[in-house]
């Protein structure tokens, strides 16, 4: 896209407010395409994202700095319902209620004994607690001060991300590390589309028991949650058109993080390099997320298309 030439003396001549008061319209992929337009507007989406992760550290944390530098010395990243509200229009009709934060087995004791003792964090676990979630998950932690909560749940792997591809969908697919903030899915979830994780559908092709109130509440935050892609489809299929393009929400494609499917976004300018949590700890995750092929033109077979999660060493 070529530039108007007054782009760039127009976003010097607005003031931050102004500039993050718009920004706070756009989603992550829109902020990415604003980002790319000049130098200029790089460092302005920098210093918001970089606001808006602040802000929302801030709600947690007493000591924002060094909360941010555990997570990057512990490689741990936030998901779940704040990860998702940040890379989302800040003017969406509903907010986080708690913070999950995802944490590599060797550092879960670590984490969870520096928010009790540094940030004065009190357990609440209850007994139970950690039935919601898949094996991927060893232990979960409850703490709480003041009203906020956070959860500390530690990842069967040392890569904190292993738990995030069983979540129950794919609009929750997403984590927020020091640095960086991802979105598993971006071609659904910033239409405001979502899948369901096969674990999470019956053999009729409805949700299980346990995930009805979830997709309750997020249908009233507007998402639209199926089990197929092909149900999005309104138009009948013109004949012998078949479209053979891989999707990253096709019930057969081998996912990782890091891959050309997953919107990875730097909180800092192009000219500050620094890597997120795969590349530094040289761990991904690989996934599938399996089920019923997605519709026509999908190469999924049902042989290939069982879901599954595994840690891969990149070194
Ligand atoms: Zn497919």
């Amino acid at each position: 896209m070529r530039l108007h030439p007054h782009f760039r003396d127009l976003l010097s001549a607005l003031n931050h407010d102004i500039l993050f008061q718009i920004m706070d319209e756009l989603n992550l992929s829109d902020l990415v395409a604003l980002r790319r337009m000049s130098s200029r507007s790089d460092e302005l989406v920098s210093a918001y994202l970089d606001h808006k992760f602040h802000k929302l550290l801030a709600t947690f944390f007493a000591d924002v700095p060094t909360a941010r530098g555990l997570m990057r010395n512990t490689n741990a990243v936030i998901s779940g319902s704040s990860a998702l509200a940040y890379v989302l229009p800040a003017n969406i009709s509903w907010s986080p209620s708690d913070l999950d934060l995802y944490v590599p087995n060797v550092e879960f004791n670590h984490v969870v004994a520096y928010l009790e003792v540094f940030e004065d964090y009190t357990d609440v676990t209850q007994h139970g607690l950690h039935n919601h979630y898949s094996a991927a998950v060893l232990q979960v932690t409850r703490l709480e001060k003041g009203g906020r909560t956070i959860d500390v749940i530690k990842s069967a792997s040392n890569s904190a991300l292993l738990p995030l591809p069983f979540f129950w969908m794919t609009a929750v697919i997403n984590y927020l590390s020091a640095d960086y903030a991802y979105v598993g899915h971006p071609e659904l979830t910033f239409q405001n589309y979502a899948l369901l994780h096969p674990l999470h559908v019956t053999h009729f092709q409805t949700p299980i028991p346990r995930t009805i109130p979830l997709v309750q509440k997020y249908t009233e935050r507007a998402f639209d949650i199926r089990t197929r892609n092909v149900e999005w489809s309104h138009l009948p299929a013109a004949p012998r058109h078949i479209t053979r393009d891989r999707l990253g929400g096709c019930s057969s494609t081998v996912r990782f993080f890091g891959d050309e499917f997953g919107l990875a976004v730097s909180m800092h300018p192009a000219s500050a390099v620094v890597h997120d949590v795969v590349v530094r700890q040289q761990l991904t995750i690989i996934w599938r997320r399996g089920g019923l092929p997605c519709g026509l033109g999908c190469l999924a077979r049902l042989s290939d298309s069982t879901a599954f999660v595994e840690e891969a060493w990149l070194a």
